[in-house]
């Protein structure tokens, strides 16, 4: 095609799909707006109710131990992943006593395919063994005696306590539920630690389990990392997150992803 025509061609392309998007409307935050108002967390976990019932963890798994150690594995590794791994891991190491007894270069093969294969080889073995020496071979449903294992941190403790034994004693905070309660405004902080106290202020503790096991899917989705599918979302009118790509309300800039 010659150049001119091109061109031509190009500008009309951009005209069409112009005219087809809303504009994204910007402004002031209204006086009075309250993003954490009883009332409009409320709304929030009602649309994420209707929207995504009875979602749960998407890590398949048996037992308490089980979702422990496919927990830790995936960190920084996607959930279909570990569901590929974790069957050849159990199939050979079924129980805490059978993982505990062996040591972590042997599991280091299996574990390679979800990445810093070396750590999590030493941190599911660590939390084995914690929980046949110290435990009785049961996951501790308390949130200390999780900690006090190799490889537990709170976002790992908080998946076990609540999705296998039903304990709403903080909320997960993934990479899902730290960039969406942003642009929906329930915190303002950027580490995970202050995220989830934030979380635990503004929502009811009923919610807790729900919310983060929704917002994942949520994030999953619609709402992912770049270009969120924001004229899809049950929280358009309610979002004013800054880098909405379609809006019907004003957005906020302190609404930040
Ligand atoms: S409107 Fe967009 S930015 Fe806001 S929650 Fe929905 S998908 Fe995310």
């Amino acid at each position: 095609m010659p150049v001119a025509k091109a061109k031509v061609a190009k500008t009309v392309k951009l005209l069409k799909s112009k005219s087809r998007s809303k504009p994204v409307k910007t402004g002031s935050r209204k006086s009075g707006y309250d993003p954490v108002a009883p009332e409009r967390v409320k709304d929030i976990l009602n649309r994420l109710d209707q929207r995504y019932p009875g979602v749960s963890t998407a890590l398949d798994h048996k037992s308490a131990w089980e979702l422990l150690i496919a927990t830790i594995l995936s960190a920084q590794c996607t959930d279909a992943m570990v569901n590929k791994v974790t069957p050849i891991l159990f199939q050979k190491y079924p129980t805490p006593q059978a993982m505990a007894a062996a040591s972590p270069e042997e599991l280091e093969p299996i574990l390679r395919p979800t990445g810093f294969y070396r750590n999590k080889a030493k941190s599911v073995v660590g939390a084995s063994r914690g929980i046949v020496e110290r435990f009785g071979g049961q996951v501790p449903d308390d949130m200390d005696q999780l900690l006090s294992l190799p490889g537990v941190a709170r976002k790992t403790a908080n998946v076990v306590l609540g999705t296998w034994f039903r304990k709403a004693v903080g909320v997960v905070v993934d990479t899902h539920v730290h960039r969406i309660s942003r642009r929906l405004e329930l915190t303002k902080a950027d580490n995970p630690k202050q995220i989830e106290q934030d979380l635990m202020k503004v929502i009811p503790q009923e919610k807790w389990i729900d919310y983060s096991h929704q917002i994942i899917y949520h994030g999953r989705a619609l709402c992912v990392a770049r270009k969120p599918r924001c004229a899809e979302c049950p929280l358009e009118n309610i979002c004013h997150a800054a880098d909405k790509t379609w809006s019907t309300v004003e957005i906020h800039k302190s609404a930040q992803p």
